[in-house]
């Protein structure tokens, strides 16, 4: 038990895990270190690679009191972990920080920025930076952006704005054009994979996670927990992929018929599934990420062609098509399972 619950701790998030982000950390962290960093950041990339977390760790960064910054250890670390730093000001549509605005509001109106820009211009609380981050940053309305941006075009000395958003292009390009970008990139593999292995998640199920979370950390996570996914997952691969003969057809798609509402993730899942196999064959996997695969299909992965690959996506984006006209659900799934099956007995030994 004890070392079970060794194996689930994993170190919590540290600046100096962005190092695998190249050029962007290496600047930033001169910034931070000459303490010649600007005023406002927009800290940008898809869902996932850890936008938020960098920005709580700059922010921490920012507000520490002690030497080797952020040093972990001073009530200002501590505070800032914790959420309760109070000259650290977190925005986010549905939680605002002024009482007047609507907590149903999946954007952030203009009262919210105005309360933003009245805190900005009293004095810090622990005398001071103070450090604004306003998540999903493109949910600000135009009139709250051009609220923003007047107090980003006078800064508050000691004030640091941090703009935190997967959809820079729905901000003003005057609020971008005063933001210090920072676009996060997806992570490499071993980063990913030493994510998922300091959370106890088994090899196997790492590398087979890594082609479908694009680098993002955030979602390999989610993914590599989500047991209906590969409870499932695990069922396509037996139904779809391990068909031996034409007779079964009618069996698998009887089954299949049943889960019409699973019908957008299953389609979903046999895209993947040959999109893995397409990855090993550009050389882009190594070839243990189809080892799960009936020995037909791993022997496609090695020596297919290109055309190949394409026409068995082709068969999906048209079981895709067929699925929104009349056809019924059992006949998709039928043509599908026939594709598939042509396909593997070309490589059946
Ligand atoms: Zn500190």
């Amino acid at each position: 038990m004890a070392q079970s619950a060794t194996q689930n701790q994993h170190a919590a998030p540290a600046l100096l895990d962005f190092a695998r982000q190249g050029a962007v950390y290496d600047g930033l962290m001169n910034t931070l270190r000459q303490g010649s960093f600007v005023h406002a950041y927009l800290i940008s990339g898809g869902a996932g690679l850890g936008k938020r977390t960098l920005a709580a760790l700059m922010a921490q960064y920012l507000v520490c009191t002690g030497t080797d910054k952020p040093c972990g250890q001073c009530a200002a670390c501590v505070q800032a972990r914790e959420g309760n730093h109070p000259d650290i000001i977190l925005v986010r549509p549905g939680e605002p920080i002024n009482p007047r605005v609507d907590r149903g509001l999946k954007s952030i109106p203009v009262d919210e920025i105005r309360q933003v820009n009245e805190l900005a211009g009293r004095h810090t609380f622990e005398g001071g930076r103070r450090v604004v981050i306003i998540q999903s940053a493109h949910q600000m309305t135009t009139q709250a952006q051009n609220a923003l941006l007047k107090t980003l075009e006078e800064p508050m000395p000691g004030t640091v704005f941090l703009l935190v958003t997967d959809a820079p292009e729905l901000l003003l390009t005057t609020i971008v054009s005063r933001c210090r970008a920072l676009k996060l990139h997806p992570w490499p593999d071993e980063t990913i994979l030493a994510a998922l292995k300091a959370r106890g998640v088994a090899e196997g199920r790492a590398r087979e996670t890594l082609p479908l979370c694009g680098g993002s950390i955030g979602r390999a996570i989610s993914m590599a927990a989500d047991e209906a996914y590969w409870q499932r997952r695990q069922e396509v691969m037996r139904d779809f992929f391990g068909l031996e003969s034409r007779s079964e057809i009618l069996r698998v798609s009887g089954v299949w018929k049943e889960r019409r509402d699973a019908a957008a993730e299953l389609l979903d899942d046999v895209e993947e599934l040959i999109r893995a196999l397409l990855l090993v064959r550009l050389g882009q996997r190594e070839a243990s990420a189809v080892s799960e695969y009936p020995e037909a299909w791993q022997r496609m992965a090695r020596e297919g062609g290109i055309s190949a690959f394409a026409s068995l996506m082709d068969a999906v984006s048209q079981a895709r098509r067929l699925r929104a006209s009349q056809v019924t659900w059992q006949a998709v799934v039928e043509k599908l399972l026939l594709r598939l099956m042509e396909e593997k007995s070309k490589w059946s030994m």
